[in-house]
């Protein structure tokens, strides 16, 4: 069977959901109304909420007896190395862009990833049938895009399509009769190349996606790049060095057929499949025959740049918030994650703690908030970034940024990542009036930074990262320079207490908020911690005032996200996760204990 492996680029909402929907309706290709809900339930509110794509399973449609593989790519990535791997199993790209709101930023990335592979992008203006669709505009937005990302002739000379995914059409031209998706269908098939692979050779595949699934459990997928594989036969993993992972037999072939994994006899060259039941082979790894001894080429996985130890909550409200709060449970879940996230690396690191490595603040944030919804209580420490000592010499991981922020914003931009050790590969303006910055900057200067920078370009930066390499130490760096106001007692905190400590610093909660001793309740406007009180109540002779707490006029506390918290906090301190609550706390929670013990 002749194949197409395609992958859609598309900003969150532009509609590619609706549109493959259609494709696979169109297409005959069976499907239940149990997936359609297991769909939209891929892209849950975290996603939505950070403006990150969590991947969906490739899907596949058969048009004409040819099989189109479509795959998902992320639309932001702390994800980096992710991306190269997804492009790399296709051999076209559909640049799916909403007809009104045009070419957003955040699929910048990956179309330049795309590009500098050299893949020639088809473009479709969709949603064509809102009333305020500008589709011409549209297409001179897209082709000054390409410009400004060094798109070749060949490019720049991009088929378009237009179409309305949710009315079920495609048009080469806007005055063509509106009919169905044939259109679509016959453009990717007559323009993207048929994938280039040795049908002959002896069988190989490289694992790009890892993910989990009820029955099958680690399920890993990618693109037969030579050969066919029989179930039942026996094949090996190499990792990227030729090492042998392991040995199997492929029992559990699966392919993808509309957006069901089903089971397979065979795997063709090109295709893309999924194997299950491997203990220790991961993505990038070749499934192959017994005779190959080199691995598919393939771009590594990133190594964790950044570690936390997540912890069991002892905070005195512990268990009050969650229903998972013990170690054990903890435990599973952590390795569970490790298990089916490459990104992912878990080991014991005391009782009751765990270092959680990860590639970046944005990667680990996820990770604790998807476990704090699930119901975990626990604590983190403050994230630090893995060094390496190579001849003596301490190596730092430094990643490569990539910034895309509106022309006025980027002065302020360039000031702080410079404060902050980066160095400027490349700067330069687009016609759209962003200015795309690169750095090389090492990780831990980049801790605490998303937020500032969000702040910084009222929302509008798009900051992405990247693993770049180790290099040599670049000198010490301070990242927070003030000290915290520390709750002396446990109580409900009032705002009699809270408005006369106004002036001393910034509030991170509000009255009647519960607090314990040792909690960490604002920021002191100096650079030593104080122990404050903020549970005292007014002396109750005062009788005429009582009820008169409601007239303080507090300042609104600072709200901080997950994410902040956990760059905001030194070594001496953890933030407390729970499904109702984040805290932030003191390591040790009486003074005596910090005197005793602190500075240590
Ligand atoms: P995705 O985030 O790119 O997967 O987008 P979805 O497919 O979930 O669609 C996002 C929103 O756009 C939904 O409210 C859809 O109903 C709407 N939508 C999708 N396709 C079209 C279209 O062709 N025309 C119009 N007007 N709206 C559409």
């Amino acid at each position: 069977m002749d194949i197409r492996n395609i992958a859609i680029i598309a900003h969150v909402d532009h509609g590619k959901t609706t549109l493959v929907d259609a494709m696979l309706r169109q297409s005959g290709t069976f499907r239940e109304n149990q997936q359609v809900e297991e769909r939209v339930m891929d892209r849950n509110d975290l996603e939505k909420e950070r403006g990150i794509t969590i991947l969906a399973k490739p899907t596949s449609v058969i048009w004409d007896d040819i099989k189109i593989n479509i795959i998902d790519t992320p639309g932001h990535a702390d994800f980096g190395g992710e991306v190269e791997r997804i492009l790399s199993m296709v051999d076209g790209v559909v640049l799916l862009v909403d007809a009104a709101e045009g070419p957003l930023p955040q699929t910048k990335f990956v179309l330049s990833k795309a590009l500098k592979l050299g893949i020639r992008p088809i473009v479709l203006v969709n949603k064509i049938d809102r009333s305020d669709a500008r589709p011409d505009e549209v297409i001179n937005e897209i082709f000054d895009l390409f410009c400004t990302l060094d798109a070749s002739e060949e490019q720049l000379d991009f088929p378009i399509l237009y179409a309305s995914g949710r009315s079920g059409w495609a048009v080469n031209e806007l005055n063509d009769e509106r009919i169905d998706l044939k259109p679509l269908f016959n453009k990717i098939v007559a323009h993207v190349p048929a994938p280039k692979v040795d049908r002959e050779a002896p069988f190989s595949m490289l694992v790009t996606l890892l993910h989990s699934d009820k029955f099958l459990g680690r399920i890993l997928t990618g693109k037969v790049y030579s050969g066919t594989a029989k179930s039942n036969q026996s094949v090996k993993s190499l990792d990227l060095n030729g090492k042998v992972v392991e040995q199997f037999r492929l029992t559990k072939l699966q392919g993808y057929r509309g957006t069901e994994m089903v089971p397979i006899e065979e795997a063709i060259a090109g295709d893309i499949v999924a194997v299950a039941g491997m203990q220790d082979s991961t993505v990038s790894n070749t499934i192959c025959d017994t005779v190959i001894n080199e691995p598919v080429k393939s771009t590594p996985i990133d190594p964790p740049t950044m570690s936390v130890v997540i912890m069991v909550n002892n905070s005195p409200f512990a268990g009050t918030e969650g229903t998972k709060v013990t170690s054990n449970l903890i435990k599973d879940r952590l390795l569970k994650e490790a298990e089916t996230n490459v990104a992912i690396t878990v080991k014991q690191s005391g009782e009751g703690a765990f270092e959680v490595g990860g590639r970046g603040e944005l990667q680990l944030g996820v990770l604790v908030e998807t476990m704090r919804r699930e119901g975990f209580e626990l604590m983190i420490s403050k994230p630090r970034v893995i060094f390496k000592e190579e001849n003596g010499q301490k190596l730092e991981p430094i990643e490569e940024v990539v910034i895309d922020v509106d022309l006025e914003h980027s002065n302020g931009v360039i000031a702080e990542l410079n404060r902050r050790k980066g160095d400027m590969l490349e700067m330069r303006e687009g016609t759209d009036g962003r200015v795309r910055i690169i750095y090389n900057i090492p990780a831990r200067c980049l801790i605490g930074y998303q937020n500032q920078f969000l702040t910084d370009t009222r929302g509008t930066g798009l900051m992405n990262r990247l693993f770049a390499r180790y290099e040599p130490f670049k000198g010490e760096f301070v990242g927070r320079q003030s000290g915290v106001l520390i709750s002396n007692e446990s109580g409900t905190a009032t705002a009699y207490s809270l408005y006369a400590l106004q002036e001393r610093g910034i509030m991170f909660i509000g009255d009647t908020t519960k607090v314990y001793e040792g909690m960490i309740v604002g920021e002191n406007s100096k650079d030593n911690d104080l122990v404050v009180n903020v549970v005292r109540a007014k002396q109750l002779t005062n009788i005429r005032s009582a009820g008169a707490d409601e007239k303080l006029t507090l300042i609104p506390p600072r709200q901080m996200t997950m994410e902040s918290m956990m760059s905001y906090i030194q070594d001496d301190e953890y933030v407390e996760v729970t499904p109702k609550s984040l805290r932030l706390r003191k390591k040790y929670l009486t003074e005596n204990e910090r005197k005793r013990y602190g500075n240590k």
